[in-house]
């Protein structure tokens, strides 16, 4: 999706130029509105993405032209330079600095926080067999080093988010979970590998955080049935071909009181990352059911806890 940037200035006058004056017809060569930075910019004026249930709007934005940089130790916008600034004030343990003023970030899946685990188990005792088992997924304890290494994730995952792509960020900071290497295609997914995020938690034997970027579909607010609200991300569009059709399927199910349920709703673009439990089922949408050859989805369900508010970052 890339940094959305809503000013930019006018490449031959240096004025301010909002993407405001772009949707009401503006046009020229654009720059980065940093002062000593120079990159070419392009208006990207919003437009209709269809997601599964329904179409969503994608804000106008300007973003970095292909190929162009923004200006090392001159603006903010600089990939290299951000990551400096984040490694700067980040515990060495969680983003270490390695040759080539490239950096190592340990993946962690923290140690369980007995209290709330235990006060997860309780609340499950009553829900459906299969809610019980996804619960299991690690806990996040909010003491000590989970405190550094969160903040760390969260800044570097904000960062991400705001590119076009892994291949810069892969660049600069590898990924390691219990010295194994993880590539970032398989551990940061935007809507478009969604599925690769089931097949990925599905077959690996290691069980590491992943992150992912999307919408919110729905908020659904704790019930009887299940006392914990859960966020849906919205699904992407796939035409549906042939007896079967995989469509993956997000839900995080918010275990941590301190997250302020009021400040997310349907619409909104978050990261949220956690261990991924996976499961499968068959169904047929309600067009299709009397059909001689009904065209089924199978729905790749993927599950997370979010058992501390900061795993989930609203952009
Ligand atoms: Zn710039």
């Amino acid at each position: 999706m890339g940094v959305k940037i809503s000013t930019v200035k006018e490449k031959s006058t240096g004025n301010e130029i909002t993407v405001k004056d772009c949707e009401k017809g503006h046009d020229g060569e654009y720059i980065c509105k940093t002062d000593g930075c120079n990159a070419h910019m392009s208006f990207v004026k919003a437009h209709e993405k269809r997601r599964l249930d329904k179409t969503i709007e994608i804000p106008s934005f300007f973003k970095l032209k292909s190929n162009d940089k923004h200006a090392y130790k001159v603006c903010p916008y600089n990939t290299k330079g951000a990551v400096e600034i984040i490694a700067r004030d980040s515990d060495s343990n969680v983003l270490k600095a390695i040759e080539n003023e490239k950096y190592q970030f340990n993946l962690q899946v923290l140690h369980k926080d007995k209290n709330t685990q235990e006060k997860i188990t309780e609340a499950n005792s009553k829900t459906s067999a299969d809610e019980f088992s996804a619960q299991k997924g690690k806990v996040y304890t909010r003491s000590g080093t989970a405190s550094s290494y969160i903040k760390t994730l969260t800044q570097v995952l904000t960062l991400r988010a705001q590119l076009e792509d892994n291949k810069e960020l892969a660049s600069l900071v590898t990924l390691t979970y219990k010295n194994t290497k993880i590539k970032w295609s398989n551990f940061y997914f935007e809507i478009d590998s969604y599925i690769d995020a089931f097949e990925i938690a599905k077959n690996s034997a290691i069980h590491y955080p992943m992150c992912f970027h999307g919408v919110i579909s729905k908020v659904v607010d704790s019930s009887k049935k299940f006392k914990y609200a859960k966020f849906k991300l919205h699904s992407p569009y796939i035409e549906l071909e042939g007896e079967s059709t995989d469509i993956p399927s997000l839900e995080f199910i918010i275990a941590d009181d301190s997250l302020d349920l009021n400040a997310f709703s349907a619409g909104a673009e978050v990261l949220i990352y956690g261990v991924i439990k996976v499961s499968s089922g068959d169904w047929v949408p309600p067009e299709q059911r009397g059909l001689e050859e009904p065209k089924s989805i199978r729905f790749l369900n993927m599950s997370a806890w979010v058992n501390h508010a900061e795993q989930v970052t609203k952009l």
